[in-house]
């Protein structure tokens, strides 16, 4: 997927004053999604919670995507043609239709729900996403992953899995990056990292274990559940910090809850993100445009797109430099008295 802004913004991160409440639960942080028109024929709307004003990472997770469903008569699919990224790994993710990825590592496959689909673009590749003929409704996240500074230079690769669906006792998980309830993904990544899909049987709750050392989001794709004490409606991603070992989870409704919980450990590095590029400054970020509108080889070709376009032109740069992202101080989700929290 790309990010197709036009003039995509930059965003500030500043830590949040929040009243100190019941010592009870770990801390509950609100991420709400803003919609933003994909492009394509008719301009498929997605629901981005990252990055956001308020936090732009997750663990290394730095870009959240939750797309409908929706039907494809209407919103036309998606179409998204070549266009190259750096520095991040994306992370597909379906819960209905198909979608053909087609990138200049030589890699022709098939999204498919349930499939995770894991792309490195860390010296630079391009890809195009479509979704197929016969995909009536849409429906998934599309996800990245940021490099920490030692593998952002990574040479393009490509890993697909198929996680089996384990049993949580009112609920189930499918296990797509990272390890949860005894279930470990194979795919390879560069920093710790956790990506799940987990649904809630109506009326049931879940609880799991989780990596202390991890910060996690959760995202509700359906229905409304309750993490700990703080209810989190359908689109949402309900963010927990570290020092957290267990989530508590109830689908208070009437139908199963499906939900995508991430988490990964505090990245860390300040990074700079504008449009499909992840670097470290401004500088980086206007040579890698530059040698995309050029036709540079950091990011090759794409064969076989059959598109109007042959690929996406980039955005012009904002006239003022482009400033790192600080994401808010990330440790211990528990509540404390005010006068140990300064
Ligand atoms: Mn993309």
């Amino acid at each position: 997927m790309s990010n197709t802004e036009a003039d995509p913004t930059e965003i500030r991160c500043c830590t949040e004053d929040r009243a100190v409440g019941a010592a009870r639960h770990p801390r509950v942080e609100i991420i709400s999604a803003r919609d933003v028109p994909l492009g394509g024929p008719r301009a498929m709307p997605v629901r981005r919670t990252l990055p956001q004003r308020q936090r732009s990472l997750i663990g290394a997770w730095c870009f959240v995507d939750h797309y409908g469903p929706g039907d494809v008569a209407a919103t036309g699919g998606m179409d998204v043609a070549p266009h190259p990224h750096t520095g991040l790994q994306t992370v597909s993710w379906l819960f209905t239709g198909e979608i053909e990825h087609r990138d200049s590592h030589g890699v022709h496959a098939l999204v498919r729900p349930g499939e995770v689909n894991l792309m490195t673009g860390g010296h630079g590749i391009c890809h195009s996403e479509v979704s197929t003929a016969g995909t009536t409704t849409l429906h998934g996240v599309q996800l990245w992953v940021a490099l920490p500074d030692g593998a952002r230079d990574a040479a393009r690769d490509f890993q697909h899995y198929v996680p089996p669906a384990i049993d949580l006792g009112g609920g189930r998980a499918r296990v797509f990056l990272g390890t949860l309830a005894g279930s470990s993904s194979p795919v390879t990544t560069f920093t710790p990292l956790l990506g799940a899909e987990i649904v809630v049987e109506p009326g049931a709750s879940v609880t799991v274990e989780i990596d202390p050392a991890f910060e996690h989001g959760l995202l509700v794709d359906t229905g409304a559940v309750e993490l700990f004490d703080t209810r989190l409606s359908r689109g949402v991603l309900g963010y927990v910090g570290t020092g957290v070992s267990s989530l508590w989870v109830v689908n208070p409704g009437d139908s199963p809850a499906r939900l995508v919980l991430l988490g990964g450990t505090p990245f860390g590095e300040e990074i700079v993100m504008w449009w499909n590029f992840v670097g470290r400054d401004h500088d980086e970020i206007a040579a890698f445009r530059e040698e995309w509108e050029r036709e540079s080889d950091r990011f090759g070709r794409v064969d076989g797109y059959a598109g109007e376009v042959a690929r996406l032109p980039a955005p012009q740069l904002p006239h003022a430099r482009i400033r790192p992202r600080r994401n808010p101080p990330t440790a211990d989700a528990h509540y404390r008295p005010r006068e140990e929290n300064r």
